[in-house]
């Protein structure tokens, strides 16, 4: 069975962001970037299909500029098989990834996209039910277990006040959320024999798809400072307090 794991290039986690002084969003001047935390998990959990018997191929797509090889080289390091980089320099929001991974679906037939539930840098949370939607495939998001089998992928998912878990037909799009595993690091002989594995590149034009924004940013902000605490003296006060300032 074919998986394929869409991963993106963003801020690293660790990153303070800080906001371009026009307002016109997000400074990443000589920032250090990494792949999307939750697609490394994505990565990981079809590495463990792979190893299980499950998998036979994992493919990693990434929508991004020249720099975005790096991150696919990363998930190649971790065990993905090859990658296919689609070349765009601007953003390009949810709805036009997901068209375009529609189309390389449309191409590699996979049975399985493992998808991360969302980019922590825009924390959109769209692009694997958008691509699930395209496609009228069956969708699990926030996966925090999941098994496969020949024709079923079995998920568990956190809901509130417990577990849900859904057995989807095959083919199916999975979003996975935190729980699901713990990402491997790279090894170094891995990261060697990562740099011989074949990444393929085509543009969107190539995948006919228009990737023209939809939506305007209208104003990048910080949010307020946050004004210093206090002690109170006692629990009358403490009420007193809340009543005012609160509304309770
Ligand atoms: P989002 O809907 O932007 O929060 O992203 C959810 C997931 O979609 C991410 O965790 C990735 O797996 C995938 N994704 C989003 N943008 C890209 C991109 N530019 N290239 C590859 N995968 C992406």
């Amino acid at each position: 069975m074919k998986v394929l794991v869409p991963v993106k290039r963003v801020v690293d986690f660790n990153v303070k962001v800080r906001v371009r002084p026009d307002g016109s969003g997000v400074d990443l001047a000589n920032v250090k970037m990494s792949m999307n935390p939750f697609d490394e998990i994505a990565v990981e959990q079809a590495i463990r299909f792979k190893e299980q018997g499950k998998a036979s191929e994992i493919v990693v797509v990434s929508v991004g500029p020249k720099e975005t090889n790096e991150t696919l080289r990363t998930a190649l390091a971790m065990g993905a098989d090859r990658g296919i980089h689609v070349l765009a320099s601007g953003p390009v929001e949810p709805l036009a990834v997901a068209k375009i991974l529609a189309r390389i679906v449309g191409d590699e037939a996979p049975k399985l996209v493992i998808v991360g539930k969302q980019a922590i840098d825009d924390d959109c949370n769209q692009t694997g039910q958008m691509l699930a939607g395209l496609l009228r495939w069956p969708q699990a998001t926030f996966a925090s277990k999941a098994d496969v089998s020949e024709s079923t992928v079995t998920v568990t998912r956190e809901i509130d006040g417990g577990l849900q878990t859904l057995a989807l037909d095959l083919p199916a799009v999975v979003t996975c959320d935190l729980r699901l595993n713990e990402p491997r690091y790279a090894s170094l002989p891995n990261i060697m024999k990562a740099k011989k594995k074949p990444i393929a590149e085509t543009t969107p034009e190539a995948l006919g798809v228009d990737i023209a924004p939809r939506l305007k940013i209208s104003r990048t902000f910080e949010p307020p400072a946050r004004s210093g605490g206090r002690k109170v003296a006692s629990v009358a006060e403490l009420a007193q307090l809340v009543r005012d300032h609160v509304g309770v």
